[in-house]
């Protein structure tokens, strides 16, 4: 197994001091080596490069046990870049849950405050922290840009930003490049190339990241849904009139072929997290009043029983750009072989 590289080590270790002020500890990184050293003072090790596993307080059964083959957990740190606040719930929410779950960092970063106008005030950005929170998130940040809108017309910059849209590609995926470089990430999670459903700063959300995982060689996937269920689902939406501005010639081009997806996460047991990050975007703060058809329509989902909510939205599908042919993948940490 080839030995880890000096970046990689140095990346390892900043993640983990990172995710010991996380837990309230101070872990101190005294070692690598690419076999196991069961040694108490070890207090990470890491096994073939990209094994590691950190306990605050090291007991020598603990060390003598771990230490066995395939006991070992992967950590990685995982940024997550999304167009606006509340895409982050609900097209990774249950994944993003999971990881913090299990111990990964997880990074999200949104690209729009949420706002068209200065006048919006940031209001959208404070519950995308808290959702970012409720879903176990470390960090959550905002690239700095206004929203675009997804109407037919594209408004000009407010006096003190820019729209995403209008953002300078390289800038932008310097923003972006900077904290995958900052958190050592493993993995970033962006948009396919039409964003789901051709809102133009999802689709910017896509080129951004493109640039940015070249930019520092950051393995990449692309969140995405099936098309074939994209245009059942919207078909129905359709019809009763809770979505409009989404015409059938348009749908068919929405998210990925199914034969395409190559990671699809059950998120079902993460529901309940997800649906309390969705609700977090969802709940009015004093003087709000934005009421459109897509926030009903999630409205509508969050009356429904856990378990119903979860059948609906209880998974989550992401695209390797590049990867062959191969088995659809549970785990956005593994890639097909
Ligand atoms: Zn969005």
């Amino acid at each position: 197994m080839a030995q880890p590289s000096q970046q990689h080590l140095q990346g390892v270790q900043q993640a983990w001091s990172r995710r010991g002020k996380d837990l309230g500890q101070t872990l101190r990184v005294s070692r690598f080596s690419s076999v196991a050293q069961p040694a108490p003072q070890c207090l990470i090790r890491d096994i073939g490069y990209v094994q590691a596993q950190v306990r605050p307080v090291l007991t020598e059964e603990w060390v003598r046990q771990s230490a066995a083959p395939g006991k070992l957990t992967a950590m990685a740190t995982v940024v997550a870049f999304h167009a606006h606040p509340d895409d982050e719930a609900i097209l990774t929410g249950g994944t993003l849950a999971r990881l913090a779950a299990e111990g990964h960092r997880v990074v999200i970063v949104v690209a729009c405050s949420g706002a068209m106008w200065p006048s919006h005030g940031t209001v959208r950005l404070e519950k995308f922290r808290r959702s970012a929170a409720l879903l176990g998130a470390a960090r959550a940040e905002h690239l700095g840009y206004y929203d675009s809108g997804h109407g037919p017309m594209l408004f000009p910059d407010p006096p003190d930003g820019i729209r995403f849209v209008r953002a300078d590609l390289a800038e932008a995926a310097d923003r972006l490049a900077s904290i995958l470089r900052e958190e050592g990430a493993d993995l970033l999670l962006s948009y396919d190339p039409v964003g789901g459903y051709g809102h133009p700063d999802h689709i910017r959300v896509h080129e951004v990241g493109v640039l940015a995982a070249r930019l520092t060689g950051v393995r990449v996937l692309e969140a995405t849904a099936p098309r074939e269920l994209a245009i059942q689902a919207l078909a129905v939406l359709n019809a009763v009139r809770l979505v409009v501005r989404h015409p059938m010639r348009d749908v068919r081009g929405y998210g990925t072929p199914r034969s395409a997806i190559t990671h699809r996460v059950n998120v079902r047991r993460q529901a309940a997290a997800k649906r309390a990050a969705l609700a977090a975007h969802l709940k009015p703060v004093k003087g709000e009043k934005r009421k459109g058809r897509m926030s009903r329509l999630f409205g509508v989902a969050l009356a429904l029983p856990a378990p119903v909510f979860g059948l609906f939205f209880g998974r989550e599908w992401f695209t390797e750009p590049g990867a062959g042919p191969g088995p659809v993948l549970s785990d956005v940490l593994r890639s097909r072989p």
